[in-house]
């Protein structure tokens, strides 16, 4: 037979196998009953000031579901309240318990004692048997060493599970976190004190890092623009935010924000924001305002040289018509880019309105082709349309205006004049129109350019022809508006087609 010590040591070795809060009970009961030869067990822990069963065996799942326990009451609120253990024996009469023990009158002899953890009870241990056979004193002593030894158990047990709920809340936090940083679509990084990047979001490894990973990475070889020795000074020395704006070629623009995760805390967040739209806004915003300078001050100059030239000398009549003649001609190109302008601005902002209606487009084409007819005598314009072409929904007007802008840059890039073949037919779901001249014609590079406002191709001809630069853009904007594309086919000296079309479709 196994001695005390030995039967002590294996209930300790048994209930400290494991941390989990339910086996470490089960075991405490199953090793009791057994080395005590009890018909029924339990382990009641404290809850603020109720105990509860949290482990039994011999009891039903009904007692175990609905028992409750005040502190003081009955026998496991007494032992849990004095922290005495009790031994009782055959009826209970004793009146303390009476009440709660009246349904069990057979019970010969049943043991209840504390468990404690450092010296606070935290529950209590209770065993019971029927046959003719009393718990003794020395029963009770060894049951008490058993729940000490349990009473750690269970706590660090208790602590695992805790930690352990713990942990899983912080790791759901961390994939939340996580998730709204991938989510974002700004780049963000958490740098330590020296600059290293702890954690990066997808967007900032494919802003910065070409889609590598970039934890571990120092932010200054990264990202070796801004030196990271300027952003600890303004953060941690300063105690301020460190902003700046950083290019990422080809084409990227950056606002970047440094700061303290939490004030006092030493992890910095940097943000990357995406400001790509606004810089290349800006840059056509000033680019426009210095070529519209610059366009308006060429005729203003002329104008203003021309009347400087009359205001100081005598000068013959001949002169003086012919000055004239100047002057008109430099104020009516100067009235054409404003007007040119101030169209193309409203169509660009979408401030204009397409009044579009079903149309037979072809009226439309055949007046502007016969208005261009009386532009030129050294141009011949062919016109060449499908029969019964469709109605379609459009603002005659403004197609109008395309024709003219195409039909006038045909008569103007031609000047050894020629056919001008105008050409309109039906091309799936749009009507093609395009515009053929034997004109100078448009080298590749420039094909793409031209519908860009104020280009214009320089050449000797360009120059001595004026223009503004801005009948493209405005056929452009106004041919996408519809629903439809333009482009232009050309060679140097071979001439151009433009075409544009006109959906069919939905109209
Ligand atoms: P503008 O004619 O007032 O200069 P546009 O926007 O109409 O402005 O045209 C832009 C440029 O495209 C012109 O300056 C010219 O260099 C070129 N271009 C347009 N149409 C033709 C054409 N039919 N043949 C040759 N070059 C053309």
């Amino acid at each position: 037979m196994k001695s005390k010590l030995h039967v002590l040591y294996d209930v300790i070795r048994a209930v400290n196998s494991s941390l989990d809060l339910s086996e470490v009970l089960n075991h405490i009961i199953s090793i009791t009953t057994g080395i005590f030869e009890a018909e029924a067990g339990s382990v009641m822990l404290l809850s603020g000031s109720e105990l509860y069963i949290a482990a039994a065996s011999g009891l039903s799942k009904k007692i175990i579901r609905n028992t409750r326990v005040r502190l003081g009451e009955g026998i496991a609120g007494w032992v849990a309240k004095t922290g005495e253990p009790i031994i009782l024996h055959g009826r209970v009469t004793d009146p303390r318990f009476k009440k709660v023990v009246k349904r069990q009158e057979s019970i010969s002899s049943s043991l209840c004692v504390p468990i404690k953890y450092k010296d606070r009870v935290t529950g209590v241990l209770m065993i019971r048997r029927s046959r003719e056979k009393n718990y003794t004193a020395g029963e009770k002593n060894f049951l008490t060493a058993i729940a000490a030894h349990a009473g750690v158990a269970i706590e660090n047990a208790r602590l695992y599970e805790e930690e352990r709920k713990k942990s899983k809340q912080l790791n759901r936090e961390k994939k939340r976190l996580a998730s709204i940083l991938s989510s974002m679509a700004d780049g963000v990084a958490v740098l330590n004190r020296d600059g290293v990047i702890e954690q990066a979001n997808p967007v900032l490894c494919r802003f910065i890092g070409n889609g590598r990973r970039l934890e571990g990475k120092e932010f200054g070889s990264v990202y070796n623009d801004i030196p990271f020795e300027d952003i600890y000074s303004k953060v941690y020395e300063q105690g301020k935010s460190f902003f700046s704006e950083v290019e990422i070629p080809p084409d990227k623009v950056y606002r970047l924000i440094v700061s303290r995760m939490d004030p006092g805390g030493d992890s910095l967040v940097a943000v990357f924001h995406d400001i790509s739209e606004i810089a290349r806004a800006e840059k056509v915003k000033s680019e426009f305002l210095s070529t519209v300078s610059h366009e308006l001050k060429t005729p203003i100059t002329t104008i203003r040289g021309f009347l400087e030239l009359m205001a100081v000398r005598e000068h013959s009549m001949e002169q003086v018509k012919e000055y004239i003649g100047i002057l008109l001609e430099e104020s009516e190109r100067l009235l054409r880019l404003v007007e040119d302008l101030l169209d193309l601005s409203r169509l660009e902002s979408g401030k204009f309105i397409l009044r579009k209606n079903l149309t037979k487009i072809s009226d439309h084409i055949c007046g502007m082709v016969s208005m261009c007819k009386l532009l030129s005598t050294k141009h011949n314009i062919i016109l060449e349309m499908e029969p019964d072409l469709p109605l379609i929904r459009a603002d005659g007007t403004r197609v109008e205006q395309v024709m003219y802008n195409l039909l006038i840059n045909a008569i103007k890039y031609s000047p050894a004049g020629g056919d001008i073949v105008v050409k309109v037919e039906r091309c799936e779901d749009s009507l093609k129109i395009s515009i053929k001249d034997h004109g100078i014609g448009i080298a590749a590079e420039h094909h793409e350019k031209i519908f860009n406002r104020f280009y214009r191709v320089d050449t000797s001809l360009t120059r001595s022809v004026g223009g503004t630069g801005l009948g493209l853009a405005s056929a452009k904007v106004l041919v996408e508006a519809h629903g439809g594309y333009i482009a232009v086919e050309s060679e140097p000296d071979k001439g151009s087609t433009f075409i544009f079309t006109l959906p069919v479709e939905g109209n």
